[in-house]
């Protein structure tokens, strides 16, 4: 195994590119990682960096887990009275903070409209009215609309009749829906119709590549991939592990200045090792 040099030497030197014109380099007895320290940035790249035996991941995510549980507590996500509400919250988060997503299902329900035939028939300039809080209202309520398009007349309006196809027939027929991309499928697949998928999100990636674990330029189905692989499948434990992860991202693991100081996952994570010299 390389020294926490030698990685920290060669991780500043991915992380800042060579100048066009640059100068000569003096001699210095400065080490080239106190000159050019890392940023803690999601950019940040640590190919080759993984230090884990394979056989040592699942062990590891488990610890992370009951890291940020014993932190957190259980996140009981989804929050929402019925899998048709978790369906529509799950639309309307993409891009808005969920105090606004809120306020959009709270209009619907004062309306009366919290049934998937009832918001169908309503139509979309009825929908883009109730939905206004959440932002990108009119895309939102297109992208609604194809949703309840799919799901009343496909399925009767009946969002166990989508479960009973199955995770993997569910997800791919919700990929198909206009604005519906695996994000946001594998959100409804997993909360609402209570099927195992594992939900990936920026937050997840930037902890995750951080961890030492998965790469930084790792696309979507590769990251799933790795959870799904070294986890057992288990809906109340992908449940509550992305809803932990979340907190993770926005309480500590943020974009700048991480605070890897007080994480709860630091003992476990290359970088937050390296930044607080544990
Ligand atoms: S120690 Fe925590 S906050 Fe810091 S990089 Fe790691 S996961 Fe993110």
């Amino acid at each position: 195994m390389k020294s926490r040099r030698a990685s920290r030497n060669r991780t500043a030197l991915n992380a800042r590119p060579p100048r066009a014109a640059a100068k000569p380099k003096r001699k210095t007895a400065v080490r080239e990682s106190a000159v050019h320290r890392p940023r803690p940035t999601a950019s940040r790249t640590r190919p080759g960096a993984f230090s884990l035996q394979p056989s040592a991941i699942p062990k590891r995510l488990l610890d992370i887990y009951q890291a940020l549980r014993n932190h957190f507590g259980h996140r009981k996500w989804w929050p929402g009275e019925t899998p048709f509400e978790v369906c529509v919250g799950a639309i309307l988060t993409q891009n808005t903070a969920w105090t606004n997503v809120e306020k959009a299902i709270a209009n619907i329900k004062s309306a009366g409209l919290l049934d998937a035939r009832k918001l169908h028939a309503a139509g979309v300039e009825r929908l883009g009215e109730l939905i206004r809080p959440a932002g990108y209202f009119n895309v939102k309520a297109r992208r609604l609309q194809a949703f309840l398009d799919f799901l009343v007349r496909g399925y009767g309006g009946e969002t166990a009749r989508v479960a009973e196809a199955g995770g993997p027939f569910a997800r791919e027929a919700l990929m198909g829906v206009n604005g519906i991309g695996k994000e946001t499928a594998d959100s409804i697949v997993l909360y609402a119709l209570n099927l195992p998928a594992f939900v990936v999100d920026a937050y997840t990636k930037r902890a995750f590549s951080r961890m030492g674990l998965t790469h930084p330029l790792a696309e979507y189905d590769d990251v799933q991939k790795f959870f799904t692989k070294n986890l057992p499948e288990d809906v109340p434990l992908y449940n509550d592990f992305h809803a932990q992860i979340v907190e993770l991202g926005k309480n500590f693991c943020r974009k700048r200045n991480p605070r890897c100081a007080d994480c709860p996952a630091v003992g476990m994570c290359e970088y937050g090792m390296e930044e607080t010299g544990r």
